[in-house]
């Protein structure tokens, strides 16, 4: 079973290589930082692929803002104050509880993991009750690379990437974030909509934005990146 198992993951990934290289070759994404060994979960749009995303942007934005009675377009400021994302629950709320493999530092996703063999787990558990939980299946889990049974304890890491923005003195206690998601801006551009285009409710706001999350794993090609 375990060699089956690995043959379809070196299948998998032998696939996603090629593609890899195709998207390269082809101009379309690039390693980011590529020159100076590549930065983990980050890539370079080239001449292609920036002509497919600004394509996919522009007949998104024609579907949901010009087609669209009553929808309205807007482009806010990537950081916010730092209360922001206390108020929409990411610096308490957005983390992925993790555990190690001990034998080859393999992180794995605790909840991901406890659903998969059917106990009930969520993100949003403490550490206390998701190590619970984990400590009582230990016997049924094993690390998907290398099949041993030796993890760490679970902790939960935040994804907000955290800036130095307008920290000249190093003690302040209020980091300004990254975005975590792209839509924060509409929410805090209600009224300030509301108020100078005085629309009918209900109505729409479009954002096309980038989002950050310090990704501990990043893997899969696109599919699993630190900027978005
Ligand atoms: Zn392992």
């Amino acid at each position: 079973m375990k060699e089956k198992n690995t043959e379809k993951n070196a299948e998998k990934d032998d696939r996603m290589e090629k593609i890899v290289s195709l998207c390269k070759r082809r101009g379309f994404i690039f390693q980011g930082s590529e020159i100076y060994g590549g930065l983990s979960g980050i890539y370079d749009f080239g001449p292609r692929g920036v002509e497919l995303l600004n394509n996919l942007k522009r007949e998104w934005w024609n579907t949901h803002v010009y087609q669209k009675e009553n929808y309205y377009g807007l482009d806010a400021g990537m950081f916010k104050h730092p209360r922001v994302w206390d108020a929409s629950g990411h610096t308490s709320g957005f983390s992925d509880p993790l555990a190690e493999c001990k034998k080859c530092n393999t992180r794995i996703r605790v909840d991901k993991v406890l659903n998969s063999i059917n106990v009930f787990a969520d993100e949003k558990m403490s550490e206390k009750e998701l190590n619970e939980l984990f400590d009582a299946n230990r016997d049924k889990i094993k690390c998907e690379k290398c099949g041993a049974k030796d993890f760490s304890s679970v902790r939960k890491f935040n994804l907000l990437v955290k800036s130095n923005l307008g920290d000249f003195t190093s003690s302040s206690s209020d980091p300004v974030y990254l975005p975590g998601e792209a839509c924060q801006g509409i929410y805090l551009d209600y009224k300030n909509i509301v108020d100078s285009l005085q629309p009918k409710v209900p109505f729409g706001v479009a954002q096309i934005g980038k989002a950050f999350r310090n990704e501990i794993s990043p893997r899969n090609f696109l599919f699993r990146v630190r900027e978005m």
